[in-house]
C-alpha cells in the first residue's frame, strides 16, 4: 500500500436520545411495546408490520416520517421510544475503501464495526460482545479487560448504522462514496467476526441473526450470515438447530498442544471434538461448506508439514479454508508469515481441492483487519475519568 488516508470524521451529534430504541426487538415484543401505548390487540399485527417496514426496509431513523401511521400514534410513540441505533465515537475510512466505526453504547462501553466492500459485494463485520472473555493468543481483542455481552439491538443497531452511513436505503446516498460496490445493496453479507465469542452470547446473537434474516426487513439471508467461532463445541450443533446460519471455525491448528497454546479454549474443548461437531453441523453439503480460518503465523504453524495435516484433518468434512495472513498489533507476540511461506501453504491447500484460500488483509491502515479490533478510547477515558475530580 502506498499513500494511506484515514479520514477520521466523527458526525456532530452522538449522543442517544433517552427512551428505549425498538431496533432490534422481535415482532411480539414490539406488539408488547405497542400494547404498553393501549393500541387494541386487533391492530398490532398491522401496526407492527407498519414499523417492521418502516424500520428495516427504508430506515427511518424516527416516527415523524411514519405516515401511514396515524399522527396521534406516531406523537405517542416518540413520546417513550426512540429507533436510535449505538452512537458513532469515530468513523475512518481506509485508502482501499474499509470502513471502521468505534460505537458508543448507552453504558459508556465500546465497540467496533467494519465494513468491507469489494466490486459487487460488501460484507459488514459485527461485533457480539465488549471485548472478549478467551485469550487467544494473536488477538487483539482478547487483550481488552472490559467485557459484556451486546444486546440484539446493539447487533441490529450495527447493521442501522452502516447502512445509514454508506447510505444503504432506498433514496439514500453516501456521504462518501469511496470503494463501494456496484451491487445495489451495498451490505449483501454479514459476519460475527468482530469483536467478542458470539457463541457465548448465544441469545442475543440468534435474536438478531432473526431480525436480519426476516424477509420483510433486511433481508439477509441466513446463506449470507456467517457466525464465527473460537470452538465453543456443545453450543455447535444447538446453533444450526436454532439459527443455521453459515458457519466459520477459528481452527488456526493442527495439533492440540499448538492449539492449545493459540485457542486456550482448545484445553476444554480439543480439535477431535470440534471437528466432530462440525460433521453433524446441520445442513452441511457441498453447496453449505464449513469455512475453517487458518491465521499464518510465522514459525509457528505455517510449515508445508502443517499444511498436509490441515487438508488431511478436514477431508471428510465439507470445508473451505480461509488463510488469514497475522494482522499485526502492538504489541503482538507474533509475526505474519512470509508472503513466500503463505504461498506455498496456500498450494498445498490448493491442490488438495479448496479454491482461493487465501484471505487478502483489508483496511490495515485503518487496524480494521482480523483481530485487531479492540476499543482502547474505553481505557483512556475511563481513566480521564478517574483522574478528573468529582
Ligand atoms: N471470536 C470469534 C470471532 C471473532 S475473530 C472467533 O474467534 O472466531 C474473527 C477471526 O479473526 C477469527 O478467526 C480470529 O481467530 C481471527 N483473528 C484474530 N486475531 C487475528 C489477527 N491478529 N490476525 C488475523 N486474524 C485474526
Ligand atoms: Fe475472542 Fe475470537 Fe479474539 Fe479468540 S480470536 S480472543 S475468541 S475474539
Amino acid at each position: 500500500m502506498t499513500a494511506t488516508t484515514i479520514l477520521d470524521r466523527t458526525p456532530a451529534s452522538t449522543d442517544s436520545p433517552p427512551g428505549e430504541s425498538l431496533i432490534g426487538l422481535a415482532r411480539p415484543a414490539l406488539a408488547e411495546r405497542l400494547a404498553e401505548l393501549g393500541v387494541p390487540e386487533r391492530q398490532h399485527r398491522m401496526r407492527v408490520s407498519q414499523l417492521w417496514g418502516w424500520m428495516y426496509v427504508r430506515g427511518a431513523a424516527g416516527f415523524e416520517t411514519m405516515t401511514d401511521v396515524a399522527k396521534e400514534l406516531r406523537g405517542r410513540l416518540a413520546e417513550r421510544f426512540t429507533l436510535a441505533r449505538p452512537a458513532i465515537v469515530s468513523e475512518q475510512v481506509s485508502v482501499d475503501g474499509t470502513r471502521k466505526w468505534l460505537l458508543r453504547l448507552d453504558d459508556g462501553k465500546e465497540v467496533e464495526t467494519v465494513y468491507i466492500p469489494e466490486e459487487d459485494r460488501g460484507t459488514l463485520c459485527i461485533s457480539s460482545q465488549v471485548g472478549c472473555t478467551l485469550n487467544c493468543t494473536f488477538c487483539h481483542t482478547g487483550t481488552q479487560a472490559l467485557v459484556r455481552n451486546l444486546t440484539a439491538g446493539e447487533i441490529i443497531g450495527q447493521i442501522m448504522l452502516a447502512r445509514d452511513r454508506i447510505g444503504d436505503w432506498p433514496g439514500a446516498s453516501p456521504d462518501d462514496p469511496t470503494g463501494l460496490p456496484n451491487s445495489e445493496r451495498k451490505i449483501t453479507n454479514v459476519v460475527l467476526m468482530g469483536m467478542g465469542e458470539p457463541l457465548y452470547n448465544f441469545d442475543s446473537v440468534r435474536e438478531a441473526c432473526a431480525v436480519a434474516a426476516d424477509g420483510d426487513g433486511l433481508s439477509i439471508s441466513k446463506r449470507r450470515i456467517t457466525l464465527s467461532t473460537s470452538g465453543i463445541v456443545p453450543e455447535i450443533p444447538r446453533w444450526g438447530e436454532e439459527a443455521g446460519t453459515m458457519l466459520a471455525i477459528s481452527l488456526h491448528a493442527v495439533r492440540d498442544d499448538l492449539r492449545d497454546v493459540l485457542v486456550p479454549i482448545n484445553k476444554k474443548w480439543p480439535i477431535a471434538e470440534l471437528l466432530e461437531a462440525c460433521r453433524n453441523y446441520p445442513g452441511l453439503s457441498n453447496a453449505k461448506r464449513i469455512t475453517f480460518e487458518y491465521v499464518m503465523l510465522k514459525d509457528v504453524n505455517d510449515s508445508i508439514d502443517d499444511a498436509k495435516a490441515l487438508v488431511r484433518l478436514l477431508a471428510k468434512i465439507p470445508a473451505k479454508i480461509n488463510l488469514i495472513p497475522f494482522n499485526p498489533w502492538p504489541g503482538a507476540p507474533y509475526e505474519c508469515s512470509d508472503w513466500e511461506q503463505i504461498e506455498k501453504f496456500a498450494e498445498v491447500v490448493n491442490r488438495a481441492g479448496y479454491a482461493s484460500p487465501v484471505r487478502s488483509p483489508r483496511g490495515r491502515d485503518i487496524m480494521a483487519a482480523c483481530g485487531q479490533l479492540k476499543s482502547a478510547s474505553q481505557k483512556q477515558r475511563a481513566s480521564t475519568r478517574l483522574a478528573a475530580p468529582a
